[in-house]
């Protein structure tokens, strides 16, 4: 253990993604020493990982930015409705460059461990580099879509081909010119890759466990009086963003505040038709019971396999592809002609309900053969691939926190504390470990919003919090164990108000075998937002301060 000032900072940050590179300018601007590790060789998190074809935000640009620095959202001129992963890793190296962050971030190297020493109030941190540091806080700025989840197929290592995953894809352009390739999912990530790969391979066949809702993006330029109008109003843009629902939108077509059983099947087929033409996420906007109510949420369901049907030419594949749980229980999917990619001839659909995947062979992927009648298996298919595609998504939300090794007060680990579950206050704090502090962390809106929204407003509560501590000379502050019951109790009765708690999401684990099964980020930004803002300004009630 080194003892020099060098090595003894106001603040550790892991991660240098959107959340690692606000904190750190914050911290620098409230006069901290601070220090940033980040596994990857630059900044820009999950556009750093994630250079997959068609990676895209689902947030539009204009509004998916920082807004802490005005000069900043002035300059800087994005030139699509929803910004390409190119673009948006441009912006984040230019916010690097501009405040001058790379100075302080350590690249390729991983925190490993991070204990709290009780007797001399501070964190103790190591990384795989050898280094020891010290910090009087921990901030895990770990992103919570950074831990890829690679599933435990058989057979999965004997594959001699070339093996991708979304969200640790090579920076080397990668050619799939005149080969076969297999995309194992049906998330957003693949709902986004599947068109490009579909039409630079020789064949592409889509390996789907579970169909999934997907609404046209309808990208395209910006239009440069768009532009004009947000810039001439960027703070107050923001503001308004920010008493929305999710954090966002505030220009869109908002939400129509009637239940979607109030119009009948004309009125409610044109409302659907026209947030479908506009594009993007307003389209569960349309009606303000569509997440509360099964009925309800059946008519949008119902619009979005009619226009599936619409689409795919072969009826059969169209059925395939319809989904039959709650739309928006699990994030929907934004596409540019995804739908239309199964009307190619180099693209074979292979849905679980028929063709499960039993395993994946030295040459390929190996399905069983399932009868449509009687669901007994009738054989076995090898599909001989070049190349396979994971785009099995995100151990999301504590993935990332619990790969570190992380012990609190009294030597207890992170994961003990969690084993039933991530259990936090406010998302920002977990009960035994004192001055640890998680970015958009389980128990906040989190991914449930615009999430630089959800960061910037995290980043700056942490930032009043040190400087509060500082002022009133004091070490430590701790969420209640009291505090932090109430406060899960709270996150699980919002989400059982409405329907998002009844699917398969990674919302609530289920993607990863044997993950705790909890509703994890909390529904509704803005009363989030201003309950934080309470808690502050009543000394941080809820919290012990020593
Ligand atoms: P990240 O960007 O994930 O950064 C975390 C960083 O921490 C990573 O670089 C990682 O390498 C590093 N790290 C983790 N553990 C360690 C460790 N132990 N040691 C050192 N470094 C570590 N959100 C939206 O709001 N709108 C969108 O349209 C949108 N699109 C997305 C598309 C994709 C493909 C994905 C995966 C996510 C998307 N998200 C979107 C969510 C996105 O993750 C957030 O918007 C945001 O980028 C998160 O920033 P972050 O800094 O919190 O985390
Ligand atoms: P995801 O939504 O979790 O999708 C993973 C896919 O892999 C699902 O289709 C899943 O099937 C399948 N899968 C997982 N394990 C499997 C297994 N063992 N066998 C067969 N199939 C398996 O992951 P993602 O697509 O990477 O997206 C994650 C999140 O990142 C999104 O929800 C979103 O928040 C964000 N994102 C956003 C955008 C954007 O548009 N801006 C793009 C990409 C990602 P099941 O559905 O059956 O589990």
């Amino acid at each position: 253990m080194s003892d020099t000032a060098e090595t003894r900072y106001d603040a550790v940050v892991v991660g240098a993604g959107l959340s690692g590179l606000y904190m750190l300018h914050r911290l620098r601007e409230s006069g901290f020493s601070a220090r940033v590790f980040e596994a990857g060789t630059d900044v820009g998190g999950t556009w750093y990982w994630n250079r997959y074809p068609g990676a895209r935000c689902d947030i539009e640009s204009m509004e998916y930015s920082y807004s802490f620095d005005e000069a900043l959202q002035q300059e800087w001129e994005w030139t699509e409705r929803f910004a390409g992963q190119p673009e948006i890793l441009r912006y984040i190296e230019h916010v690097a460059d501009r405040f001058d962050l790379r100075r302080d971030i350590t690249f390729e190297t991983r925190v490993l461990k991070a204990a709290f020493d009780e007797a001399a109030c501070h964190w103790r941190i190591e990384t795989d580099a050898g280094e020891t540091v010290e910090a009087k806080a921990l901030v895990m700025a770990t992103g919570c879509l950074s831990s890829a989840n690679l599933p435990e197929f058989e057979g999965r290592d004997s594959f001699l081909g070339e093996t991708y995953h979304t969200g640790r894809w090579p920076h080397d352009h990668v050619d799939f010119g005149g080969k076969r390739v297999g995309i194992i999912g049906t998330g957003s990530s693949a709902i986004q890759a599947i068109p490009i790969i579909a039409a630079e391979s020789e064949h592409l066949t889509v390996f789907q466990r579970t169909p999934n809702y997907s609404v046209p993006a309808r990208n395209g330029p910006l239009d440069p009086d768009y532009v004009r109008e947000v810039k001439a109003e960027y703070p107050e843009f923001r503001v308004h963003n920010r008493l929305m629902p999710a954090g966002f939108g505030s220009k869109g077509l908002g939400r129509n505040d009637v239940s979607a059983l109030a119009d009948g099947p004309a009125v409610r087929e044109a409302r659907f038709a026209e947030r479908w033409e506009h594009g993007g996420f307003g389209f569960l906007g349309a009606y303000n019971d569509l997440l509360f109510n099964r009925d309800a949420n059946e008519t949008a369901a119902d619009f979005v396999r009619e226009r599936i049907r619409d689409t795919v030419k072969d009826p059969e594949v169209a059925e395939r592809l319809c989904p039959d749980n709650v739309i928006g229980c699990k994030r929907i999917c934004l596409d540019t002609r995804y739908f239309e990619t199964y009307n190619r001839p180099n693209v074979e659909l292979l849905a679980a309900g028929t063709h499960p995947i039993e395993r994946i062979t030295s040459a390929g992927v190996m399905v069983n053969v399932m009868n449509p009648e009687t669901g007994e298996q009738e054989g076995s298919r090898e599909i001989s691939l070049d190349c396979i595609v994971f785009a099995t998504g995100f151990d999301a939300m504590t993935g990332a926190v619990l790969s570190v090794d992380i012990s609190g007060r009294g030597g207890r680990t992170l994961p003990d504390a969690w084993s039933a579950g991530p259990r936090t206050y406010l998302g920002l704090g977990t009960a035994g470990f004192p001055n640890l502090f998680m970015i958009t962390g389980p128990g906040s809106p989190s991914v449930l919003t615009n999430m630089v929204v959800a960061i910037e407003q995290h980043v700056d509560w942490i930032g009043d919090c040190l400087e509060y501590l500082r002022r009133e000379k004091l070490a430590t502050i701790e969420a209640t164990p009291e505090a932090q019951d109430a406060w899960v109790e709270h996150v699980n009765s919002v989400a059982d108000k409405t329907l998002m708690p009844t699917c398969n999401s990674w919302y609530l684990g289920r993607n990863i075998p044997g993950k705790p099964q909890v509703f994890m980020p909390l529904i509704g930004f803005p009363p989030y937002a201003e309950k934080c803002a309470e808690v502050a300004a009543n000394g941080y009630e809820g919290f012990v301060l020593r």
